[in-house]
Protein backbone atom coordinates (compact mmCIF):
# COMPACT_ATOMS: atom_id res chain seq x y z
CA UNK A 1 0.00 0.00 0.00
CA UNK A 2 1.41 3.22 -0.87
CA UNK A 3 1.38 6.50 0.99
CA UNK A 4 -1.29 7.63 -1.19
CA UNK A 5 -3.60 4.79 -0.63
CA UNK A 6 -4.01 6.59 2.97
CA UNK A 7 -7.52 9.07 2.36
CA UNK A 8 -7.45 12.79 2.66
CA UNK A 9 -4.60 12.97 4.32
CA UNK A 10 -1.71 13.99 1.84
CA UNK A 11 -0.25 16.87 3.29
CA UNK A 12 1.03 14.26 6.22
CA UNK A 13 1.86 11.32 3.37
CA UNK A 14 3.72 14.05 1.72
CA UNK A 15 5.41 15.30 4.82
CA UNK A 16 6.85 11.88 5.24
CA UNK A 17 7.37 10.61 2.04
CA UNK A 18 10.13 13.80 1.61
CA UNK A 19 11.52 12.95 4.84
CA UNK A 20 12.26 9.13 3.00
CA UNK A 21 13.09 11.33 -0.08
CA UNK A 22 15.77 13.55 1.72
CA UNK A 23 17.25 11.51 4.40
CA UNK A 24 16.33 13.63 7.08
CA UNK A 25 14.27 11.66 9.91
CA UNK A 26 13.04 12.52 12.86
CA UNK A 27 13.62 10.74 16.15
CA UNK A 28 10.41 11.59 16.62
CA UNK A 29 6.92 12.37 15.21
CA UNK A 30 3.40 12.85 16.40
CA UNK A 31 0.74 12.56 14.64
CA UNK A 32 -2.13 14.37 15.58
CA UNK A 33 -5.67 13.96 14.75
CA UNK A 34 -9.15 12.50 15.50
CA UNK A 35 -9.02 8.80 15.83
CA UNK A 36 -10.18 7.08 12.65
CA UNK A 37 -8.60 9.46 10.04
CA UNK A 38 -5.66 6.95 9.37
CA UNK A 39 -3.15 7.74 11.92
CA UNK A 40 -2.23 4.30 12.47
CA UNK A 41 -2.15 2.73 9.27
CA UNK A 42 0.20 5.70 7.97
CA UNK A 43 2.44 5.21 10.66
CA UNK A 44 2.65 1.22 9.23
CA UNK A 45 3.40 2.57 6.06
CA UNK A 46 5.94 4.71 7.17
CA UNK A 47 7.60 1.95 9.38
CA UNK A 48 7.18 -0.29 6.33
CA UNK A 49 8.92 2.16 3.90
CA UNK A 50 11.64 2.95 6.36
CA UNK A 51 12.54 -0.69 6.04
CA UNK A 52 11.21 -2.14 2.54
CA UNK A 53 14.42 -4.21 1.07
CA UNK A 54 13.62 -2.32 -2.23
CA UNK A 55 14.42 1.00 -0.60
CA UNK A 56 11.78 3.02 -2.79
CA UNK A 57 9.97 5.37 -1.26
CA UNK A 58 6.40 3.86 -0.82
CA UNK A 59 7.21 0.18 0.42
CA UNK A 60 6.40 -2.64 -1.77
CA UNK A 61 4.50 -4.74 0.33
CA UNK A 62 6.38 -8.04 -1.13
CA UNK A 63 9.21 -8.22 0.78
CA UNK A 64 9.69 -10.03 3.72
CA UNK A 65 10.67 -7.01 5.72
CA UNK A 66 7.25 -5.35 4.42
CA UNK A 67 5.61 -8.63 5.00
CA UNK A 68 6.91 -9.36 8.62
CA UNK A 69 5.73 -5.64 9.17
CA UNK A 70 2.50 -6.19 7.94
CA UNK A 71 1.64 -9.15 10.16
CA UNK A 72 3.04 -7.31 13.16
CA UNK A 73 5.73 -9.98 13.60
CA UNK A 74 8.91 -7.62 12.99
CA UNK A 75 11.62 -7.79 15.81
CA UNK A 76 12.32 -4.17 14.78
CA UNK A 77 9.06 -2.75 14.76
CA UNK A 78 6.90 -2.73 17.51
CA UNK A 79 3.74 -0.78 18.64
CA UNK A 80 2.40 -0.06 21.65
CA UNK A 81 -1.28 0.45 22.69
CA UNK A 82 -3.06 1.19 25.77
CA UNK A 83 -4.29 -1.89 28.70
CA UNK A 84 -5.89 -2.17 31.14
CA UNK A 85 -9.65 -1.29 32.51
CA UNK A 86 -8.20 2.20 32.74
CA UNK A 87 -6.98 2.24 29.01
CA UNK A 88 -3.75 3.91 29.52
CA UNK A 89 -0.17 3.35 28.84
CA UNK A 90 1.61 2.20 31.74
CA UNK A 91 5.32 2.50 32.93
CA UNK A 92 6.04 -1.42 32.52
CA UNK A 93 5.22 -0.88 28.65
CA UNK A 94 7.44 1.67 28.10
CA UNK A 95 10.35 0.26 30.02
CA UNK A 96 10.15 -2.50 27.68
CA UNK A 97 10.07 -0.71 24.85
CA UNK A 98 13.07 1.73 26.09
CA UNK A 99 14.96 -1.48 27.52
CA UNK A 100 14.31 -3.20 23.21
CA UNK A 101 15.43 0.22 21.78
CA UNK A 102 18.95 0.18 23.34
CA UNK A 103 19.89 -3.09 21.78
CA UNK A 104 20.76 -3.37 18.12
CA UNK A 105 18.40 -4.02 15.41
CA UNK A 106 17.92 -7.65 14.47
CA UNK A 107 17.67 -7.12 11.16
CA UNK A 108 16.17 -3.17 10.37
CA UNK A 109 17.10 -0.51 8.82
CA UNK A 110 15.44 1.60 11.17
CA UNK A 111 14.21 0.67 14.27
CA UNK A 112 10.30 1.82 14.44
CA UNK A 113 8.04 2.15 17.63
CA UNK A 114 4.76 3.48 17.25
CA UNK A 115 2.92 4.58 20.55
CA UNK A 116 -0.93 4.21 19.95
CA UNK A 117 -2.82 6.30 22.10
CA UNK A 118 0.34 8.69 23.22
CA UNK A 119 -2.32 11.00 25.14
CA UNK A 120 -3.29 8.02 27.42
CA UNK A 121 0.14 7.54 29.20
CA UNK A 122 -0.03 7.99 32.73
CA UNK A 123 2.65 10.11 34.29
CA UNK A 124 4.97 7.92 35.07
CA UNK A 125 5.00 6.70 31.39
CA UNK A 126 5.36 10.19 30.07
CA UNK A 127 8.29 11.15 32.06
CA UNK A 128 10.16 8.62 31.24
CA UNK A 129 9.71 8.93 27.47
CA UNK A 130 10.80 12.51 27.95
CA UNK A 131 14.35 11.17 28.82
CA UNK A 132 14.41 8.86 26.09
CA UNK A 133 13.32 11.58 23.80
CA UNK A 134 15.99 14.10 25.08
CA UNK A 135 18.61 11.99 24.50
CA UNK A 136 17.05 9.49 21.51
CA UNK A 137 18.98 6.17 20.51
CA UNK A 138 20.69 6.02 16.54
CA UNK A 139 18.67 4.41 14.07
CA UNK A 140 15.21 4.71 15.86
CA UNK A 141 11.74 6.58 14.92
CA UNK A 142 9.31 6.68 17.92
CA UNK A 143 5.68 7.07 15.93
CA UNK A 144 3.16 9.07 18.73
CA UNK A 145 -0.55 8.45 18.42
CA UNK A 146 -2.59 11.07 19.47
CA UNK A 147 -5.96 12.99 19.53
CA UNK A 148 -6.08 14.85 22.11
CA UNK A 149 -2.81 16.67 23.08
CA UNK A 150 -4.21 18.22 26.15
CA UNK A 151 -3.86 15.62 27.97
CA UNK A 152 -0.28 15.25 26.85
CA UNK A 153 3.24 16.89 28.50
CA UNK A 154 3.84 19.83 26.37
CA UNK A 155 7.68 19.14 26.89
CA UNK A 156 7.04 16.26 24.60
CA UNK A 157 4.82 17.23 22.29
CA UNK A 158 7.63 20.20 21.62
CA UNK A 159 10.15 17.21 21.11
CA UNK A 160 8.59 15.75 18.42
CA UNK A 161 7.59 16.57 14.89
CA UNK A 162 4.08 17.16 14.51
CA UNK A 163 2.05 15.58 11.67
CA UNK A 164 -1.50 17.01 11.75
CA UNK A 165 -4.32 14.95 10.10
CA UNK A 166 -7.79 16.73 9.50
CA UNK A 167 -10.99 14.82 9.79
CA UNK A 168 -12.27 14.01 5.98
CA UNK A 169 -14.97 15.69 3.81
CA UNK A 170 -18.35 13.58 3.81
CA UNK A 171 -18.13 13.98 0.04
CA UNK A 172 -14.72 11.71 0.26
CA UNK A 173 -16.40 9.35 2.46
CA UNK A 174 -19.11 8.84 0.71
CA UNK A 175 -17.00 8.36 -2.72
CA UNK A 176 -14.59 5.35 -0.40
CA UNK A 177 -17.92 3.62 0.70
CA UNK A 178 -18.98 3.65 -2.93
CA UNK A 179 -16.11 1.99 -3.83
CA UNK A 180 -14.99 -0.20 -1.74
CA UNK A 181 -17.92 -1.89 -0.11
CA UNK A 182 -20.18 -1.14 -3.06
CA UNK A 183 -23.39 0.49 -0.84
CA UNK A 184 -25.61 2.62 -2.82
CA UNK A 185 -25.18 6.21 -2.47
CA UNK A 186 -28.26 6.97 -0.33
CA UNK A 187 -26.63 4.56 2.68
CA UNK A 188 -23.31 5.56 2.01
CA UNK A 189 -24.22 8.99 2.53
CA UNK A 190 -26.05 7.92 6.00
CA UNK A 191 -22.78 6.05 6.98
CA UNK A 192 -20.75 8.83 6.14
CA UNK A 193 -22.55 11.86 7.68
CA UNK A 194 -23.18 9.48 10.62
CA UNK A 195 -19.31 8.75 10.92
CA UNK A 196 -18.11 12.86 11.30
CA UNK A 197 -15.30 13.05 8.89
CA UNK A 198 -13.72 9.86 10.28
CA UNK A 199 -13.49 6.78 7.83
CA UNK A 200 -12.71 4.15 10.52
CA UNK A 201 -15.56 4.71 12.26
CA UNK A 202 -17.55 4.65 8.95
CA UNK A 203 -15.99 1.56 7.99
CA UNK A 204 -16.85 0.69 12.35
CA UNK A 205 -20.42 1.07 11.55
CA UNK A 206 -20.72 -1.20 8.28
CA UNK A 207 -17.78 -4.53 9.33
CA UNK A 208 -19.18 -3.63 12.89
CA UNK A 209 -22.51 -2.83 15.65
CA UNK A 210 -21.96 0.97 15.61
CA UNK A 211 -25.56 1.85 14.55
CA UNK A 212 -26.72 -1.46 16.81
CA UNK A 213 -24.85 0.17 19.66
CA UNK A 214 -26.49 3.99 18.86
CA UNK A 215 -30.12 2.66 18.88
CA UNK A 216 -29.59 0.28 22.03
CA UNK A 217 -28.53 3.98 23.83
CA UNK A 218 -31.53 5.83 22.26
CA UNK A 219 -34.00 3.06 23.77
CA UNK A 220 -32.40 3.11 26.61
CA UNK A 221 -32.90 6.61 27.43
CA UNK A 222 -35.58 7.40 25.70
CA UNK A 223 -38.18 4.53 26.69
CA UNK A 224 -36.22 3.17 29.95
CA UNK A 225 -37.90 -0.01 31.31
CA UNK A 226 -40.54 0.31 33.63
CA UNK A 227 -38.44 -1.98 36.48
CA UNK A 228 -36.14 1.29 36.68
CA UNK A 229 -32.54 2.43 35.22
CA UNK A 230 -30.57 -0.58 36.51
CA UNK A 231 -29.86 -2.33 33.55
CA UNK A 232 -28.48 -0.01 31.13
CA UNK A 233 -25.73 -2.12 28.98
CA UNK A 234 -22.95 0.66 29.42
CA UNK A 235 -22.54 0.14 32.99
CA UNK A 236 -20.39 -2.66 32.25
CA UNK A 237 -18.21 -1.13 29.46
CA UNK A 238 -14.50 0.67 28.59
CA UNK A 239 -14.74 4.39 29.44
CA UNK A 240 -14.16 4.85 25.75
CA UNK A 241 -17.12 3.02 24.31
CA UNK A 242 -19.34 5.06 26.97
CA UNK A 243 -18.43 8.58 25.54
CA UNK A 244 -18.83 7.12 22.19
CA UNK A 245 -22.47 5.98 22.92
CA UNK A 246 -23.20 9.73 24.74
CA UNK A 247 -21.98 10.90 21.64
CA UNK A 248 -24.31 9.05 19.56
CA UNK A 249 -27.03 10.08 22.08
CA UNK A 250 -26.19 13.66 22.16
CA UNK A 251 -26.16 14.09 18.24
CA UNK A 252 -29.56 12.26 18.06
CA UNK A 253 -30.95 14.87 20.78
CA UNK A 254 -29.40 17.66 18.32
CA UNK A 255 -30.86 16.36 15.35
CA UNK A 256 -34.67 16.43 17.27
CA UNK A 257 -33.76 19.89 17.75
CA UNK A 258 -32.45 20.85 14.26
CA UNK A 259 -35.58 18.95 13.24
CA UNK A 260 -38.28 20.60 15.40
CA UNK A 261 -36.53 23.88 14.48
CA UNK A 262 -36.21 23.50 10.71
CA UNK A 263 -38.53 20.62 9.90
CA UNK A 264 -35.87 19.62 7.18
CA UNK A 265 -34.95 15.80 6.99
CA UNK A 266 -31.64 16.80 5.00
CA UNK A 267 -30.47 18.47 7.75
CA UNK A 268 -30.03 15.42 10.10
CA UNK A 269 -27.00 13.47 11.13
CA UNK A 270 -28.89 10.43 11.40
CA UNK A 271 -30.37 10.23 8.17
CA UNK A 272 -31.34 6.29 8.64
CA UNK A 273 -33.69 7.78 11.40
CA UNK A 274 -35.34 10.03 10.15
CA UNK A 275 -38.97 9.07 10.66
CA UNK A 276 -38.28 8.46 14.65
CA UNK A 277 -36.98 11.88 14.99
CA UNK A 278 -39.74 13.72 13.23
CA UNK A 279 -41.74 11.93 16.06
CA UNK A 280 -39.80 12.51 19.07
CA UNK A 281 -38.98 15.72 18.30
CA UNK A 282 -42.45 16.70 19.08
CA UNK A 283 -42.11 15.59 22.78
CA UNK A 284 -39.27 18.06 23.64
CA UNK A 285 -39.31 21.72 23.79
CA UNK A 286 -36.08 23.40 22.03
CA UNK A 287 -35.21 24.36 25.70
CA UNK A 288 -35.55 20.94 27.36
CA UNK A 289 -33.73 19.66 23.80
CA UNK A 290 -30.86 22.25 24.69
CA UNK A 291 -30.55 21.23 28.49
CA UNK A 292 -30.38 17.80 27.81
CA UNK A 293 -27.54 17.59 25.52
CA UNK A 294 -25.80 19.84 27.80
CA UNK A 295 -26.24 17.33 30.74
CA UNK A 296 -24.68 14.95 28.16
CA UNK A 297 -21.99 16.78 27.97
CA UNK A 298 -21.81 17.11 31.39
CA UNK A 299 -22.07 13.44 31.97
CA UNK A 300 -19.22 12.89 29.44
CA UNK A 301 -16.93 15.23 31.25
CA UNK A 302 -17.52 13.59 34.33
CA UNK A 303 -16.71 10.33 32.72
CA UNK A 304 -13.46 11.76 31.55
CA UNK A 305 -12.37 13.08 34.93
CA UNK A 306 -13.35 9.02 36.08
CA UNK A 307 -16.05 9.60 37.70
CA UNK A 308 -18.39 6.41 38.10
CA UNK A 309 -19.69 5.26 35.13
CA UNK A 310 -23.13 4.27 36.73
CA UNK A 311 -23.31 7.36 39.05
CA UNK A 312 -22.97 9.75 36.17
CA UNK A 313 -25.48 8.37 33.78
CA UNK A 314 -27.86 8.05 36.23
CA UNK A 315 -27.38 11.95 37.46
CA UNK A 316 -27.53 12.48 33.42
CA UNK A 317 -31.11 10.54 32.95
CA UNK A 318 -32.76 12.31 35.87
CA UNK A 319 -32.35 15.23 33.74
CA UNK A 320 -32.98 13.45 30.61
CA UNK A 321 -36.50 12.24 31.51
ZN1 LIG B 1 9.15 -4.06 0.78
Amino acid sequence: MSFNKVIGQDLAADLLKKAIEDNRLAHAYLFIGPEGVGKSLLAGIFAKALNCEKKETSPCEECISCKKISSGIHPDVATILPEGKSLRIGIDSIRKMEASMSLKPYEARTKVFIIDGADSMTEESANSLLKTLEEPPKDTVMILLASNLFKMQPTIISRCQKVLFHPLSERSIMKELVERYGLDEKKALCIARFSEGRLGKAVEVIEGRALEDRNRIIDDFLSPKQAGYEDTWLYGEPRDKVNEALNALAVYFRDLLVFGLSGDEKLLVNLDKAADIARDSAKFSAEKLEAIISSIAAAQEEIRRNANIKIALSFMRLNIT
